[in-house]
């Protein structure tokens, strides 16, 4: 048998409901909390579906393209669920950020989301 040591799962935050969890990533020195999914996050990203959260620009700092981080964002509260098929099809996104779990978004876009899909409904895979 090794010896004992002393091992500890690193804390995430869900990027999406901002929740701790026990990643299944051993801690190996390092103490920052990073971001993740929890598992019913995850468990939607991998289903195919990109969540949509909401933030107020004015109030959220370094956005530049493509590059928002979740510390830097003001969240409005609102978040929606696209399926990846639908969202290409109804929208222009860059091919690299159609494949990310969380994409952020102002107001406007997920009113239009919610309008396209309430016309259009859910497409089929
Ligand atoms: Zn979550």
């Amino acid at each position: 048998m090794n010896d004992k040591q002393l091992v500890s799962l690193e804390k995430k935050v869900c990027m999406v409901c901002i929740k701790k969890y026990n990643s299944e990533e051993v801690l190996e020195g390092q103490t920052a909390t990073s971001w993740g999914l929890c598992p019913e996050h995850e468990k939607l990203h991998k289903n195919g579906y990109i969540c949509i959260i909401a933030i107020d620009l004015n109030k959220s700092k370094n956005i530049i393209d493509e590059m928002t981080y979740p510390n830097d964002v003001y969240r409005t509260g609102r978040i929606v669920y696209v399926h990846r098929p639908f969202l290409k099809k109804v929208m222009d996104i860059p091919s690299k950020s159609i494949e990310l779990p969380v994409i952020f978004g102002v107001d406007e876009l997920v009113d239009q989301l919610e309008d396209l899909y309430d016309s259009i409904g859910n497409i089929p895979q």
